[in-house]
């Protein structure tokens, strides 16, 4: 009797081992393991001051994660550049980069939006304007087809530089009730990407990339990504912000209809730089991604829409 009952202890506990050992989740993330090599962020942001996230705590994301915020513009710029050197980050568009740009010209491609047209063109000219982004139009309840918002795309297609738009889910989540006098002009019905189309009509060779990858609106995302080949996401925020089998989802639908090569890491750190590696390991998390798949988020993908050198590539590749 005793014998037998060890024999069953002893059966259920090679079972159990064995079903933790074979369940597919495990097999895969065990078989791919974490990506390595360099990593481009799509999705920066450098603050001064005064800048009213200063000292905020990040409330309960949709994975119940609180962030603790940083306290001055230079804690920010000095805990997100040691982010970069500890995840092998070679390029970033950082929107307000100018005012780090001196302490990473090799990495910093400064994005600046939200201002007079003409104050963009001419920060282009004198070199200190690689990106339009982010366009937040949204958060003033605006849609990017507004008339208002045409000449913004106008200077990205004519300059032949990205122009970056921020829509759902940024912010954090509940934020039209939690920040009122801050997000208090966000409304879900403004955050479709579809209202991106008319502009991608009217403008057919933006370097154009969906902020926060238009998160949930996929089928839309994936609509508009069927009909204009220039559409591009970057996945800041989703890979913090959303529970691991949401974002798995997120990214599952947008790779089995085709569209791996269009996806791009970015961050979206604001005042919490810690997130940065959140979303790194997420995305290493997504245990049905390969290697390959990794890296063309990581890296390949925005090293494309960016269109970095062979030399820059290698250069990233072997560092
Ligand atoms: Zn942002």
């Amino acid at each position: 009797m005793k014998n037998q009952l060890f024999r069953y202890l002893f059966i259920l506990i090679v079972i159990s081992g064995c079903s933790e050992r074979s369940s597919p989740d495990n097999q895969e993330a065990n078989a791919v393991g974490n990506y390595d090599g360099p990593i481009i962020d799509m999705h920066i942001h450098a603050y001064s001051d005064g800048n009213p996230l200063m000292s905020m705590t990040h409330p309960p994301t949709l994975r119940s994660e609180t962030y603790e915020g940083i306290n001055s513009g230079a804690e920010q710029k000095e805990k997100t550049l040691e982010k970069f050197r500890q995840h092998n980050i070679v390029k970033a568009i950082v929107t307000n980069g100018q005012l780090w740009f001196d302490d990473s010209s090799e990495v910093i491609l400064v994005g600046g939006a939200n201002r007079p047209v003409e104050a963009l063109r001419k920060q282009y000219q004198e070199g200190g304007l690689q990106a339009i982004a982010e366009m937040s139009p949204f958060y003033a309840g605006i849609l990017a087809d507004d008339a208002s918002q045409m000449p913004y795309f106008e200077l990205a297609q004519e300059l032949n530089i990205p122009v970056g738009f921020h829509i759902f889910p940024g912010g954090p989540n509940y934020g039209i009730h939690l920040m009122p006098q801050m997000l208090g002009g966000m409304r879900a019905y403004n955050a479709n990407p579809i209202q991106l189309e008319e502009v991608l009509v009217k403008f057919p060779n933006l370097k154009l990339y969906i902020m926060h990858g238009g998160w949930p609106y996929v089928d839309d995302v994936k609509a508009l990504m069927y009909a204009h080949p220039n559409v591009y996401v970057d996945i800041a925020v989703v890979n913090w912000l959303l529970p691991q089998k949401e974002l798995n989802n997120y990214l599952k639908s947008l790779i089995n209809a085709g569209f791996g090569e269009r996806i791009m890491f970015g961050s979206d750190q604001m005042v919490w730089p810690q997130v940065i590696s959140v979303g790194i390991q997420s995305v290493n998390n997504a245990d049905f991604l390969t290697l390959d798949q990794k890296e063309d988020i990581f890296y390949d993908n925005a090293a494309k829409f960016l269109g970095l050198s062979e030399a820059e590539i290698e250069k990233h590749k072997s560092q």
